[in-house]
């Protein structure tokens, strides 16, 4: 079974930090077994040209984008399309990650247009879903996600759907305002998941507050592929150790 462990930088680092810390990661994996695990780094726009290069000493580590438009090209000022993150060397698109569906409008309806245009241009779509707080608190996260991802993967064909992996991050676990989820609280909504999506997509990860101390525990929960991880990877010993962990 394949272990995803990915990262994203969010809105950080330098290009001199990304290429720092791509360069230290090529050189601590150099000559080393991975098992199953798939390491995976999702740096800003900025870097993903710069992180992609140092990495292609180290193809087994995928470069992502943590955004991309749904068209090809044209008058969409500020915005980034799938084609142009492919050819800076992105292989997988992060897309519809709680704090774009805050912050920048996302809805169901451009996320699954991002997901269809991320799989026409052959790249692997991160498909992101999570209930907020409340919903969590009135016993409705299976529910609330199966209906995000239903949405967002609706009319794919199995071939399609096989490639897509899917990340649940409850946005109340995410970031320094969240606190780390129980495995007893992810269980349910896991569960749920994997009854309806485990054996038709790439893979489940699970996503929010990951750290070294619950990242083994976070693994065992039935149904998890893998970990989505922000804070903890930022230093590339935090993500090296995780790595060991899985
Ligand atoms: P965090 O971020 O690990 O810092 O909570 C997770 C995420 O947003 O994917």
């Amino acid at each position: 079974m394949t272990v995803w462990v990915g990262t994203s930088w969010k809105m950080n680092k330098t290009l001199a930090e990304a290429t720092d810390w791509a360069q230290g990661l090529a050189e601590a994996l150099a000559g080393r077994e991975l098992g199953g695990v798939q390491p995976f780094v999702i740096p800003p726009a900025t870097a993903i040209g710069a992180v992609a290069q140092v990495l292609a000493e180290e193809p087994r580590v995928l470069v992502g984008a943590q955004n991309a438009h749904w068209e090809d090209a044209g008058a969409w000022t500020g915005e980034v399309s799938v084609p142009q993150v492919a050819d800076a060397g992105a292989r997988i698109v992060e897309i519809g990650h709680s704090e774009r569906r805050e912050h920048f409008a996302e809805t169901d309806e451009t996320v699954r247009a991002k997901v269809a245009a991320t799989l026409r241009h052959g790249l692997v779509p991160l498909l992101c879903v999570g209930e907020p707080a409340h919903v969590q608190a009135a016993g409705g996260s299976g529910a609330h996600i199966l209906e995000q991802v239903g949405r967002a993967l609706e009319g794919l064909a199995e071939d399609q759907l096989a490639r897509v992996l899917i990340a649940y991050e409850p946005v109340w676990a995410i970031g320094e305002h969240g606190r780390p989820a129980t495995t007893a609280e992810l269980a349910e909504p896991f569960a749920a998941l994997a009854a309806a999506w485990g054996s038709r997509v790439q893979g489940l990860l699970y996503g929010g507050s990951v750290n070294l101390d619950n990242a083994a525990d976070l693994l065992g929960i039935p149904g998890v592929d893998g970990l989505f991880v922000g804070r903890t990877a930022w230093q590339l010993e935090g993500y090296l150790r995780l790595l060991e962990i899985a």
